[in-house]
């Protein structure tokens, strides 16, 4: 999208010792900072790495986010995080209703809203996740089913990312075809431009799902595709490199 700088995040998922998350959070640190990337990079360990990149990564061509907050600002909510916590430690970013936590978790698009509210209270950037499954795509309702969960789990006022994931293409090395994935974030750009003008138009509009160096190109080229979200090749600093080179 003209005038919208790419931003190449990489989500951990459950993956890695706090030693091993430091060692890619410094390769990736260190690879940004030897040559001018054409994207923003943003990589979001699991909870408990988020203090410990986040204070390693201050000041440096890195954000740090997290994959999830509760939507409560406080509370009787055993194992859960706030959002609030996340930026006290130093995150700026948190994704929210990645697929795996939709299936894994049970959340709606209601519940994924109240988080983005929370997200933004805090004042961490939300980078939520929608997208069809296998299924609804063979059904040939993909367009309808991101409309739906883009429109309920936006809240009024939202101001963040947005990422296309198609649920049948994450971890499986299976992309749609390039025509689909434009003609995905197409809508979405018009859902974003018609719901919140200006901000909407500039929005950035993810792709996820089996994102390697080898189709980030391609990808990454599409109109309104504003960068990628990026997680088995993200555990691998060269890859979620030449990843953002594509941009
Ligand atoms: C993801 O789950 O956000 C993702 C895109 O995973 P992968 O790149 O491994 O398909």
């Amino acid at each position: 999208t003209p005038g919208v700088r790419p931003l190449i995040a990489g989500n951990w998922k459950m993956h890695g010792t706090l030693r091993e998350a430091a060692a890619l959070a410094e390769a990736v640190r260190a690879g940004a900072v030897a040559e001018a990337l054409p994207a923003d990079l943003l990589v979001c360990p699991p909870f408990l790495h988020v203090q410990v990149l986040a204070a390693a990564m201050l000041g440096q061509p890195v954000a740090v986010g997290a994959q999830d907050c509760h939507a409560a600002a406080k509370g009787a909510h055993t194992g859960d995080i706030a959002a609030a916590m996340l930026r006290d430690v130093g995150a700026t970013h948190v994704i929210l209703g990645h697929s795996e936590r939709r299936a894994d978790h049970g959340e709606t698009d209601a519940v994924v809203r109240a988080k983005t509210v929370a997200a933004l209270a805090a004042g961490l950037v939300p980078v939520v996740c929608v997208g069809e499954t296998e299924a609804e795509r063979l059904a040939g309702q993909a367009e309808q089913v991101v409309s739906r969960q883009l429109a309920d789990s936006l809240p009024d006022g939202f101001a963040g990312i947005v990422a296309y994931e198609p649920v049948w293409a994450i971890g499986t090395g299976r992309t749609p075809t390039e025509g689909d994935i434009a003609a995905i974030h197409g809508t979405i750009r018009a859902a974003l431009a018609t719901r919140f003008g200006a901000a909407g138009a500039g929005t950035r509009i993810l792709y996820g799902g089996s994102m390697k160096p080898g189709n980030a190109r391609a990808i990454l080229a599409l109109p309104n595709v504003d960068g990628g979200l990026v997680g088995g090749a993200s555990l691998v600093a060269a890859d979620f490199l030449a990843i953002a080179r594509a941009a």
